[in-house]
């Protein structure tokens, strides 16, 4: 298990397996967030204080990225779409380095193609 979390500790993550790989992508909210997110099912995420983040909801209304209201650091997201209860990603940047330093980054072209580049 890895725990982690917003920088001010209002939100707690802990997560039943490090990721091996993680994501970066370059859509438009992506690039600015400059999160690495991984995607675990959510019932292998406990998330402590949720009610202390805002959901950022853009555009095609797919998903909500939530930020601490307090530090403003993105710590995940849920989907907003019918049946999408089984997705969620976590921003693997709210743990210790180590967690990234371990895992294999892909760069996904989320602004064009949806491919990973490093395929
Ligand atoms: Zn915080």
């Amino acid at each position: 298990m890895i725990e982690g979390g917003c920088h001010c500790g209002a939100v707690r993550i802990e997560v039943e397996e490090a990721p091996t790989a993680v994501t970066d992508c370059n859509c438009s909210i992506c690039r600015r967030l400059g999160g690495l997110w991984f995607y675990p099912h959510p019932r292998q995420v406990r998330i402590e204080g949720e009610a202390a983040t805002v959901a950022y909801v853009q555009g095609d209304r797919t998903l909500a990225l939530h930020h601490c209201q307090a530090c403003g650091c993105t710590t995940h997201w849920r989907s907003l779409e019918a049946g999408g209860g089984e997705r969620m990603g976590v921003n693997a940047r709210m743990f210790d380095p180590q967690v990234v330093a371990a895992a294999r980054v892909r760069r996904l072209d989320g602004a064009d193609t949806w491919a990973y580049l490093d395929d």
